[in-house]
């Protein structure tokens, strides 16, 4: 079997989260801000309230409307931060132009980052230092070790550089010894630096970007692309066209999606445990 089945590992994630919960002297909070009315935000705020509540964690969402000012966001950040109950803050992305993501986002008190995305938490990451780590990257992480990838030695690239999933990726894969090459909109001949790869990560956006001209016979893709072509999700990479010539890929639905939650839930955990034992 090719897949890379996220769906199946997330749950087992899940599990593990909910065990960890029951041990816990009282429930872990998650605070999520989210402004504007972004349709794909709000789906994404539902399915990490619920997937919060499933496994025994408390989330509460503040939702302000796309003319609220950066003041008003900050206020309630650090409200938050101040709160002994609240264990853990997520600011939903994109926020509207007129704020300014990155001062937003390091309003966050470290301890309660469970994004990952403060300068110090990125900080900590690129030093290799434990940390925080970003949702994404940490399931994709965890997607490697369940299917037994051992990074050391093989020659990755790792296709998009945003804070949220690309940069920090990489600086995971560095860490487990992987040889890692990161591309972008300006890289000159995509096709080529992948091509002779063991293991590809495309998160981009772009349907299709990754074709079988592109993969070599038993790679490994993790497709974090999400892309909303006729009513349904598709990822970067050409599925059907390259998915028996691969080793393993991750499939979109049912990929790294499902990771993505699932190690929100733990980081949920994580704040909660750094907190109390701070305190
Ligand atoms: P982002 O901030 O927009 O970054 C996209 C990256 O792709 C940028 O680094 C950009 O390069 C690069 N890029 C754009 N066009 C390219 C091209 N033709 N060739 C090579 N690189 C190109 O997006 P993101 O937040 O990282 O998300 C990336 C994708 O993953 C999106 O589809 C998003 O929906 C999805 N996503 C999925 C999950 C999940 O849980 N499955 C989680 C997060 C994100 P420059 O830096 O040069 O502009």
């Amino acid at each position: 079997m090719y897949i890379i089945d996220g769906k199946e590992i997330s749950k087992k994630v899940k599990e593990e989260v909910k065990e960890k919960v029951k041990e816990l002297p009282s429930k872990p909070k998650l605070l999520v801000v989210m402004v504007g009315n972004n349709v794909a935000s709000k789906i994404y705020v539902e399915a990490k309230e619920k997937a919060c509540k499933n496994v025994g964690i408390d989330a509460k969402t503040i939702c302000l409307d796309e003319f609220a000012s950066q003041k008003e966001v900050i206020d309630i950040i650090e409200k938050a931060n101040s709160n002994p109950k609240i264990n853990a803050i997520l600011v939903q992305l994109p926020l509207p132009e007129h704020m300014n993501t990155e001062k937003v986002l390091n309003t966050i008190s470290p301890m309660k980052d469970v994004d990952g995305l403060t300068s110090i938490n990125q900080g900590k990451l690129f030093m290799g230092l434990n940390c925080i780590v970003p949702c994404t990257p940490k399931g994709i992480m965890r997607l490697f070790k369940e299917y037994n990838v051992n990074l050391s030695g093989k020659n990755a690239i790792v296709i998009g550089r945003s804070l949220l999933v690309g940069k920090p990726l990489a600086m995971l894969m560095l860490k487990e010894n992987a040889t890692v090459t990161i591309a972008h909109s300006k890289t000159k001949d995509l096709a080529g630096a992948c091509i002779d790869k063991d293991i590809i990560v495309s998160a981009v956006g772009k349907q299709k970007l990754i074709t079988e001209e592109m993969v070599k016979d038993g790679a490994i893709i993790i497709d974090v692309g999400m892309n909303r072509v006729h009513g349904t999700i598709v990822g970067d990479v050409d599925y059907y066209a390259v998915k028996d010539k691969v080793a393993r890929i991750t499939p979109v639905p049912g990929g790294v999606g499902p990771m993505t939650i699932a190690s929100l839930l733990e980081n949920v955990v994580e704040c909660y445990l750094i907190q109390k034992a701070v305190i």
